[in-house]
This record gives C-alpha cells, structure tokens and sequence, in this order.
C-alpha cells in the first residue's frame, strides 16, 4: 500500500525518545522542549516561540493573547481544516467566513476588504458588524496548504480596521513571502505538529511571533498561569503544553525541516508536470511568486463532485494507492451554521469536492510517484 501521508521517522527521533526514558523528563519540563521553542523561533526568523500540546491549542491561546473574547467575530476563510473555525469557538467568538482566491486557495483580500467596508461600524474604538453587533476582534488568514497568502495586502486591512493579524500557518513550516520568514508576517503565527504535518511531533503544535513579552504571557497561560512552586496561579490558565517525549520527536524532525520541504516541492512538481493539460483534470494551485511548502499536493477533478472524488479514491485503493477528498468548507458543517457569512463562496463552492489528494509522504520514492499517476491516468 502506498499511503496518502505518513511520518518519516528516520532521524534522530528514537534516540532522542530514549535518552527521555534514560533521564525521566517524559513529561511537560525538559530540554526538549526549550530546544524545539529555539529552533522554531529560528527556523521562523521569529523572537520567541512557544511550543503547545496541539496546533489547535496554539490557535486558541494566540486569539486569547490577542484579546480575542466572548461575542467577538474572527474573520477566516471558509476553506479550511475545522481546527481553524473551533479554535474562535474555543474563545467564545464565531467566525465570519470569507471566500478563497482561484490561483493560491487562500482567503480573498479583495472580499474581505469589500465585506469589512460594507458591514462594519466603528463605536468608540471598537470594529462593530453592523447585522450581528459584534465585534472584530481578529483577521485569520490562513496558509493554505502551505501557501502563504497576499500577506502585505492582510497587514495593510489589519492595521488600517486597527485589528490583530494571527496566521493559521499549521501545515506552511518552511513557506517564505517576498523573501520574508514565517515569523515575520503576522503578529502570531500557529504551526501545527499533528503527524500528518510539515514536521511532527506525535502531536503539538508552536506559537512563533516577534513579541516576547506577549509570548511569555502565552506560555504561562499554557501552564496553569503557575507564578510559583507553592501552587500559586494569577489567573485562569490552561494545560496546553508540549511535554518532552512530543519535543524529543520534534526536534529530531525540525532537524530535517529543509530536506522535507524541498521533496515536498518535487511531490508538487512532479504531479503538476505528470498532469500538466491531462484531459479532466487541472492542478493544484503552485503561485510562481510563492514559496509555497507544498504540504499537499493532488489534482483536481475538472467535472463531478463528491461521487467522482470517491469513485477515483475507490479505484486507487483497489490498486494499492491511498487518495483522499479534502477540507469540506466551514460554511457545510453543521456545527457553524450560526457563523457570518461572506455574501458568497463562490470559489470553495466549486473547488473543494472535486480535489483529490495523492500520496505525497516525504518518504516517497520516484517509482512510487510514477504508480500514483499510472494508477489516476488509468482510473480516469
Ligand atoms: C492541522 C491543522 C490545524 C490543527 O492542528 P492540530 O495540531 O491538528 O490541532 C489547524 N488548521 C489547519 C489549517 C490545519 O491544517
């Protein structure tokens, strides 16, 4: 069996598992941990980052630092992983969902700047949605498949509405925007470590932004709000840390970030060229200016929905080949049906059933690949 995506584990992950064991720090202190938060921040180019029990908990407290509460809206594109849209739940918040552009599958600026212009008020110093009454208290893009959007253009609505800019870049470690870093672009940027990510950790996820101060007090919310060993806390905190045996995977993998990332970019290459004007069929969206992390990579059916999609993944899995649909919009889950919505989704609406991710683990040999489209070619 060829699979959609599994962890390569070939590092120094059971090495650094054991000496763990050895030592005892299994649990949420130990070096790992502090090694994993240093080589983020500089992986990321960013001051400080703050490693987390999962990318969604990363989610929840960079919203919370930024001041994200009860009542408020968080605007997000709707073609996303749900984690995105639970993490603004987990505030108390609910979304407002923009659409996607066509060539990058990354939140719209252009509706967003349209949306914000026609439903918004300012009370005071407050963004308010005039239709809901609430307030604007965040704009989440999101780095689609590792493609980091129009971040400049989001940077420049995020200050001029005077609301926080936080990066869901969960699946972009390695992503670079006009020469500039991940931790460089938003004021926090979220970067999951679940085991189908860039990297791994088991599980996890890292916080990464240039403001220190901001990022401790994220870190001690992460840890109970404990201020001393006498069992003394300040405030009500969560348990969101990364323990040491999740960091001791994490480091060994964050060691080979580049190397992951440059077979991720041949995946994409390979398949982009292998389908490039096959009849049916168009490709995953690869913008030339963006140095995308290539999480994912597939083909996109050009006739047909969800039927087709589960047509072609029950052919691949006959002959050996693990494929998969992919993110069912926010906007079609019924837990948001509450949520504000764009005025369309135009994009999402015609893009997400017919997507159909292939094989594309760091492990992957170039015969694997060449079976993988054999395999689509004939099962089209
Ligand atoms: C994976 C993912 C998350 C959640 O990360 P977890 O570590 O699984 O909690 C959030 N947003 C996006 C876009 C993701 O792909």
């Amino acid at each position: 069996m060829i699979p959609l995506s599994v962890p390569n584990l070939t590092g120094n992950e059971r090495k650094y598992l054991n000496q763990c064991i050895d030592t005892t720090f299994i649990s949420s202190v130990g070096e790992f941990v502090t090694r994993l938060e240093e080589m983020s921040a500089e992986i990321c180019g960013a001051k400080k980052a703050v490693a987390t029990s999962s990318g969604t908990t990363g989610l929840h407290l960079a919203l919370m630092g930024c001041g994200v509460k009860r009542d408020d809206l968080v605007i997000i594109p709707t073609f996303t992983f749900i984690a995105t849209a639970n993490a603004v739940s987990h505030c108390g918040a609910v979304p407002w969902l923009m659409d996607i552009s066509k060539d990058s599958w990354t939140m719209d600026p252009e509706q967003v700047e349209r949306e914000i212009e026609a439903n918004t008020m300012w009370t005071g110093e407050s963004l308010i949605h005039k239709g809901s009454g609430r307030r604007i208290a965040a704009l989440m893009p999101v780095y689609t498949l590792g493609t980091i959007p129009d971040m400049d253009r989001f940077r420049e609505i995020a200050d001029r509405y005077r609301i926080p800019l936080i990066a869901d870049a969960a699946a972009a470690l390695g992503a670079t925007y006009n020469g500039k870093n991940l931790g460089e672009l938003a004021d926090l940027t979220v970067i999951s470590m679940n085991g189908n990510k860039m990297v791994t950790a088991g599980g996890g996820g890292v916080i990464v932004g240039q403001d220190k101060a901001l990022l401790s007090k994220l870190k001690h919310l992460s840890s109970t709000a404990r201020v001393s060993a006498e069992y003394d806390h300040d405030m009500i905190g969560y348990n969101y840390r990364m323990t040491n045996i999740q960091a001791a995977v994490g480091c060994a993998q964050l060691e080979r970030v580049e190397e992951f990332v440059a077979r991720k970019k041949e995946i994409r290459k390979f398949y982009n060229e292998a389908f490039d004007r096959w009849n049916g069929i168009t490709l995953f969206p690869t913008p030339p200016e963006m140095e995308s992390a290539c999480w994912f990579s597939g083909i996109v059916l050009e006739h047909g929905g969800l039927e087709s999609v589960r047509d072609i993944i029950a052919k691949m899995r006959d002959r050996g080949i693990e494929c998969r649909s992919f993110w069912k919009p926010v906007h079609l889950q019924l837990p948001y049906q509450n949520a504000i919505r764009a005025e369309s989704f135009k994009v999402a609406d015609g893009l997400w059933d017919r997507i159909v991710t292939l094989p594309c683990s760091t492990g992957i040999t170039d015969e694997e690949l060449d079976m993988v489209v054999r395999a689509i070619k004939e099962a089209l």
